[in-house]
């Protein structure tokens, strides 16, 4: 489950009834669902923001390597 469907599903639970069928959202069951959902969400989010400062830090890494690839083409092409 990814974080929209999880939020999708968590607004859908936090009304009264289901509004399709009807049925009531406002029973332990649902609560305890509904717990479940919002701790899942939490883990997703916290995995994703750690995710993206991975990503952060390769692209920043990356670019370093870039930069001193290139400083080492330009004195490559001095030297010939
Ligand atoms: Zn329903």
């Amino acid at each position: 489950m990814n974080i929209k469907t999880l939020t999708d599903k968590i607004n859908l639970f936090n009304q009264d009834k289901c509004p399709t069928c009807g049925t009531s959202f406002s029973t332990k069951k649902f609560e305890n669902l509904r717990n479940q959902l919002n701790t899942l969400l939490e883990e997703k989010q916290k995995l994703d923001n750690d995710l993206k400062a991975k990503l952060k830090e390769i692209t920043d890494n990356n670019a370093g390597v870039m930069e001193y690839i290139s400083k080492i083409s330009a004195a490559t092409q001095k030297i010939r």
